[in-house]
């Protein structure tokens, strides 16, 4: 192989790529996607919707007005609020690590989702984590702390956080809001399954961006995600955004899927139920952290066990994530995503039987 070392920047080379899991398991409760495909009767209409698409020709600029202004007035956004389209929200995230100012430092609350620091990390961009509490609460004192000690230009919040699914109290997010100077980034990645949100407050916040995904309500495959916040921002990220990020494929999609926005809520409600339920149950045989988001975080009772539960699901036809290389305080931690009840009792079982 050839030695590109010199060519490539230091903070790329000491990462490795995301690492997705090869092979299709026959259940599969890794990645936080929905269990639940479009209803039959709506494929067809779908198919419909995209059957007279000009695959010849760039999005039009009038699609992307349309798709900002339809997410603008369902959230209720006020029209100083714009909009910027994402390829998934990930590239939201790349593109706002790419505008700010090169010798920025950035923070969030750790362990929360690896892109924050994998996306600084390519854009030499400093990344100070500040642990959560030994219950994943949120520290606040210790994150005040590091704002002003760090004087970072944005804190990173997942709400609810991944992989620990804690949905950080109101009034605490709301005291590290008012913390001056820094820019916050609210990531609402599974806003479906915590509905609650913050999406209201950009309104009179100007140092406040909120991310959403369509993701992890069943549209993970399209690729799509949205921020809102004031257009001062919006209008910078705009320069940054790839011309024709979305394609037609999913901007149509994205369209259609918000015509029948119902059909989604409902299949989140009946995730949330079963996440009730799945804690309930895991309850009895591990430690089970709370969760507001469409999966849970569970330790086994012999931590070290972790490894070889994650391998004996497998070997049964079930894919969970295993967090033991995150290390720290996710040593010995299981994350599983909420499946269809028929899913997570074959996980119950296979996990009963792996203990
Ligand atoms: C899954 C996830 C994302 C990324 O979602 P995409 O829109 O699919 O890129 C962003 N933030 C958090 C917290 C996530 O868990």
């Amino acid at each position: 192989m050839a030695d590109v070392s010199r060519f490539i920047a230091a903070g790329v080379r000491a990462r490795s790529a995301y690492h997705v899991v090869a092979g299709e398991p026959a259940i599969k409760l890794d990645a936080m996607e929905s269990p639940y495909r479009l209803p039959m009767e709506l494929r067809d209409r779908w198919l419909h919707a995209l059957r007279d698409l000009a695959l010849n020709r760039y999005p039009s600029p009038e699609q992307y007005e349309r798709v900002k202004a339809r997410l603008a007035r369902d959230a209720g956004l006020a029209p100083h609020i714009g909009v910027v389209l994402g390829n998934g929200s990930d590239e939201i995230l790349q593109n706002i690590l790419l505008a700010l100012a090169s010798n920025v430092t950035v923070v969030a609350p750790t362990p929360t989702f690896v892109m924050y620091e994998q996306i600084a990390a390519i854009l030499g961009r400093r990344f100070v984590g500040i642990p959560l509490k030994e219950d994943f609460a949120l520290d606040v004192p210790a994150l005040q702390d590091a704002l002003a000690r760090h004087a970072p230009a944005l804190l990173f919040l997942a709400y609810p956080n991944n992989p620990t699914g804690t949905l950080y109290p109101m009034d605490a997010v709301r005291a590290l809001l008012d913390v001056d100077d820094a820019a916050v980034v609210i990531d609402e990645a599974y806003y479906p399954f915590a509905q609650a949100s913050l999406m209201g407050a950009v309104e009179d916040r100007p140092r406040l961006l909120v991310v959403r995904t369509l993701s992890k309500q069943g549209l993970a495959g399209l690729r799509f995600g949205w921020l809102a916040a004031d257009r001062a921002w919006t209008d910078e990220l705009e320069k940054v955004r790839l011309p024709y990020n979305v394609g037609v494929v999913t901007a149509t999609s994205v369209e259609f899927a918000l015509d029948y926005a119902d059909v989604f809520a409902d299949q989140a409600a009946r995730i949330r139920a079963e996440r009730g339920r799945l804690y309930e149950a895991l309850r009895a045989q591990v430690t089970v952290w709370p969760s507001e988001a469409n999966f849970l975080l569970f330790r086994p009772p012999v931590p070290a066990d972790a490894g070889r539960i994650h391998a004996r699901l497998k070997d049964a036809g079930i894919l969970i994530k295993n967090l033991a290389a995150a290390g720290g305080a996710l040593a010995g931690c299981l994350r599983v995503t909420v499946g269809t009840p028929a899913e997570n009792e074959a996980f119950l079982a296979a996990l009963a039987r792996a203990l």
